[in-house]
């Protein structure tokens, strides 16, 4: 798999290899159980169930960084925040921001598109609980980590939660850099930056629990994406 991930030459390539990797046992097994036994609301539709590649445009100046697919959203549909609730509030502030061209996110043939904008996760199969092992994320970090790498040439900024904590190892796979000691404290608009690599910037995740208690609200989310598009310099 490490091998395989290092030898993808462009996105198309990586997200077709990604899909089909079966690298972890308990992933494997339930991601494809959640596929067999479907929730109620969606009985009539065939399921992805499969890995859940990154999505966006490959000269992108922003990443979104999150954890897991969803067992109901993108293991249901085959696209990251894709037919869930988090997606809903995630495309919604994307689209107030102009950086993807409709407020919703509902199926992988819906029209969506981004503007200089990719989203991946750094585990690419639904969790149990949504909580992968660490030993989960570090097998699935080389795809990760290729990930970047083509999109490196124009990265500028990394946002995200999770990201917060998956993106020292990136630092060093990546470019090559010795990640900050202690580690930058993550908060929503925290923001850390070094030279020769895109600078990171912390966003509250779009989980039903932090927005339905209002711990992170629209506002938030737009000071979030306005300010990575200054950083990145998009217009
Ligand atoms: S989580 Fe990552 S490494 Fe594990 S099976 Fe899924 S794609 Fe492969």
């Amino acid at each position: 798999m490490v091998a395989r991930a290092a030898r993808a030459t462009d996105l198309a390539d990586l997200d077709a290899a990604v899909s089909d990797c079966s690298a972890c046992p308990r992933l494997v097994r339930w991601r494809e159980e959640v596929a067999r036994t479907r929730r109620a609301a969606f009985r009539d539709q065939e399921y992805w169930g499969r890995p859940v590649p990154g999505y966006g445009t490959a000269d992108a100046r922003i990443a979104i960084l999150g954890l897991a697919p969803a067992a109901h959203g993108g293991n249901r549909t085959g696209r990251i925040f894709t037919g869930d609730r988090s997606g809903d509030v995630l495309f919604a502030a994307l689209h107030r921001a102009g950086l993807a061209n409709q407020p919703t996110s509902v199926a992988s043939d819906d029209g969506l598109t981004l503007r200089d904008l990719r989203i991946f996760s750094a585990v690419r199969c639904a969790p149990p609980d949504n909580k992968p092992t660490p030993d989960e994320r570090d097998t699935c970090a080389p795809w990760l980590h290729r990930e970047v790498t083509l999109i490196r040439p124009t990265l500028r900024v990394a946002l995200g939660a999770f990201a917060w904590a998956a993106w020292w190892p990136v630092l060093r796979q990546v470019y090559g850099q010795r990640p900050p000691s202690p580690r930058p404290a993550f908060g929503h608009g925290a923001h850390w930056s070094a030279t020769g690599a895109p600078e990171l910037l912390g966003c509250y995740h779009v989980s039903q629990q932090n927005t339905f208690t209002g711990r992170l609200t629209p506002e938030m989310l737009d000071d979030v994406f306005g300010r990575a598009k200054q950083l990145a310099r998009v217009d």
